[in-house]
């Protein structure tokens, strides 16, 4: 059986007030059931998250891979540790775009998650023009292979995967249930044949892009995707929980 996950990625979005008040609604409506939730908020409210001791898991948007050092404005591995994080998001397009964050950094980022016991969320997806090209399975398992692929196995079973075709991210489009199925059923295939067919099995893969309270449902459905990865749809606290029940 593998894990269903759903994580809210906030972003930069929030005053201090809003993030707690959002956090506690859906802490106090979420019903444990068989869905795990997560919620990456923006850094400075981390630890305040943390010590409201909820089910709700609350992990990071980023982190540096050096343990402490001259790297101005940035929080290390270490320091997100310390704080009690558990999950980290890696990957995601917007510090591939507007960051540069190369697939060689990505992959110090997870072996620097791993050695501090913390999750890492690898986040893969492919730009519009690649999609158009027919060229995105092959794009999407390069990412993998250049991030995960050196991963032996006790480490690539404590990492979860999300699929997010870029052009998904916040556009109001969504990819259908087609595309998702096929992309994700390819990762699992890659998985299973990088590391073994059980091991390939128990890997929870999340849809990202788009997904929302009305299209969950029909993602979730697919055999390959195990819940999501949900930006817009999780800074109200109603529709993050509508998607959780969605399976
Ligand atoms: C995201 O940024 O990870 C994301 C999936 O955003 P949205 O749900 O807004 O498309």
């Amino acid at each position: 059986m593998r894990k269903k996950i759903v994580a809210g990625n906030w972003k930069m979005n929030l005053l201090p007030e809003e993030a707690l008040e959002l956090y506690r609604q859906i802490d106090s409506d979420y019903c444990a059931d068989d869905c795990e939730l997560l919620v990456f908020p923006p850094i400075m409210y981390v630890r305040d998250l943390i010590a409201q001791h909820g089910q709700i898991s609350v992990g990071v948007q980023n982190f540096h891979p050096e343990e402490s050092g001259a790297y101005t404005g940035e929080i290390s591995v270490s320091q997100v540790s310390s704080c009690g994080v558990k999950h980290a998001l890696v990957g995601h397009s917007e510090r591939r775009m507007i960051f540069n964050e190369s697939n060689d950094f990505l992959k110090e980022k997870i072996n620097a998650a791993l050695t501090h016991d913390i999750v890492p969320l690898v986040c893969c997806g492919e730009p519009l023009e690649i999609r158009d090209m027919d060229s995105h399975v092959a794009y999407v398992t390069n990412q993998l292979a250049e991030t995960i692929g050196h991963l032996a196995e006790s480490e690539i079973v404590r990492c979860i995967i999300a699929y997010e075709p870029i052009w998904a991210i916040g556009t109001g489009r969504t990819a259908s249930i087609d595309q998702a199925q096929e992309m994700h059923a390819s990762i699992r295939y890659w998985l299973k044949n990088q590391f073994g067919e059980q091991v390939g099995a128990i890997i929870t893969i999340l849809y990202g892009g788009s997904c929302n309270a009305s299209n969950a449902s029909e993602l979730f459905a697919c055999p390959d995707v195990d819940g999501g990865l949900i930006g817009g749809a999780s800074l109200d606290a109603a529709s993050f929980l509508k998607i959780a029940r969605s399976f």
